[in-house]
């Protein structure tokens, strides 16, 4: 596990380490801690409310959090939503409310969650592998998955839930975004939103590359029913708190008009009869009034990600390339191209373009050289450079660690010292 920040995760309070956590008191009984995600909690009631239980690797960390500021029972844990870095840390939870001889708190979430552990629990193996390159080994995905990560809710609804939690009005509402189980959570006493990922200060996770389905047009709809609640502090699943009408406001607009706007604009193309590699292609960006907020930067997200989420959505798995129908393999291609113009010539145009910092040209063709023959090693090299290159430019906290986890991966395979002097 690295103790390096992480840079996606900005936040507002000094010297903050997303992996060591911060506790924020917001007014006299909500408080939140701040960690790799964020957990908000309700208390000075006699019990407690909590929404989110942080990840495994973090649970523990955030009842010490908590725990500072009251010892009351947790009486109910809400999660936004069912991914690890939110509710996995139940056990905690659980464990501590045993060792003070609280009775066990009892968990609400939307009905959908449950789906969701089933499925993660069948794909353990290839969580495990995606999670570990998507979070570049900042968030411990080998603890990630276990069979004791999941504790399901007791309590579910699926539209939504008006409670007295506590002595005080809490209202769930569910929202397809990020995920197909959210619950965007509304203390009206308080004008309070607590809102999970729909909001991580970064232009939303839709259009992750190695995950399923998301969710545009109906998170950019959530966002929009949110702003008309018109909150006064807006609580993220990851990021600093927002406060204050007009900023919880034009937070909540601008991320949803950002997201509108690609999904129309990729609706407008395929109905246009574009297929998707020409989408893709067209290089779509949101406009410069929307891109230059702080909370719409491509640090976690991604434009061209949420143009891949939209495609998905509405067409099938096909490019339109007719060589993407039955394509030959990369290994048959790379072959191929290397028998017409050499591999030295390959090599070294890719080399040439990569100094002339045209990096996804020269990835394109060193990948060529190194799917004809994968034990060459100047080609490993190369592409290895290449990766590191293009992470070190990336702003996208997914996107580079994937190019610096492939980077690593291809390392892991070249002898020492190869890939640097060619
Ligand atoms: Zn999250």
């Amino acid at each position: 596990m690295s103790s390096t920040p992480n840079p996606s995760q900005p936040n507002n309070l000094p010297g903050f380490d997303p992996l060591m956590g911060q506790l924020e008191v917001l007014e006299p009984g909500i408080a939140m801690f701040h960690g790799f995600a964020n957990v908000a909690f309700a208390y000075g009631r006699g019990e407690m409310i909590v929404v989110d239980t942080s990840s495994q690797q973090m649970g523990a960390m955030a009842v010490r959090a908590i725990r500072q500021v009251s010892e009351e029972p947790f009486a109910f844990l809400i999660y936004t939503h069912g991914h690890g870095d939110h509710a996995f840390g139940t056990e905690a939870f659980m464990t501590d409310a045993i060792a003070r001889g609280h009775a066990r708190p009892k968990i609400w979430a939307h009905e959908q969650v449950a789906a969701r552990f089933e499925r993660y629990a069948l794909t353990r193996g290839w969580q495990r592998h995606i999670n570990r390159l998507q979070f570049g080994g900042a968030f411990a995905a080998e603890r990630l998955f276990e069979p004791n990560s999941f504790t399901h809710p007791d309590l579910v609804y699926r539209d939504e839930q008006f409670l007295d939690l506590v002595g005080e009005p809490v209202e769930l509402h569910h929202a397809m975004g990020e995920t197909d189980d959210a619950t965007w959570v509304w203390m009206p006493a308080r004008r309070l939103a607590m809102v999970g990922d729909l909001i991580v200060s970064s232009m939303p996770n839709t259009g992750n590359p190695n995950k399923v389905q998301r969710y545009t047009l109906e998170w950019a709809q959530a966002l929009e029913a949110i702003a008309q609640r018109g909150p006064r502090y807006l609580l993220p699943g990851h990021g600093p708190v927002y406060r204050g009408e007009q900023l919880c406001a034009e937070v909540l607009r601008d991320t949803a008009r950002a997201i509108r706007f690609i999904h129309d604009e990729v609706v407008r193309r395929l109905n246009a009869g574009q297929w998707p590699v020409d989408i893709v292609e067209a290089d779509i960006s949101i406009p410069a009034e929307l891109a230059d907020k702080p909370y719409l930067r491509p640090i976690y997200g991604c434009v061209a990600f949420v143009v891949r989420d939209v495609i998905r959505r509405y067409a099938g798995w096909w490019s339109g390339e007719p060589s993407q129908m039955f394509p030959a393999t990369r290994h048959e291609r790379g072959n191929d191209l290397v028998a017409l113009c050499g591999r030295g010539a390959i090599v070294a145009k890719a080399r040439a373009l990569k100094d002339a910092a045209q990096l996804r040209r020269a990835l394109a063709l060193a990948e060529i050289a190194l799917n004809a023959n994968p034990s060459d090693h100047e080609a490993i090299g190369l592409n290895a450079e290449i990766l590191e290159a293009m992470a070190a430019g990336e702003r996208s906290f997914i996107a580079r660690n994937f190019f610096a986890g492939a980077a690593r991966q291809l390392r892991a395979r070249a002898p020492v010292g190869t890939g640097s002097q060619c």
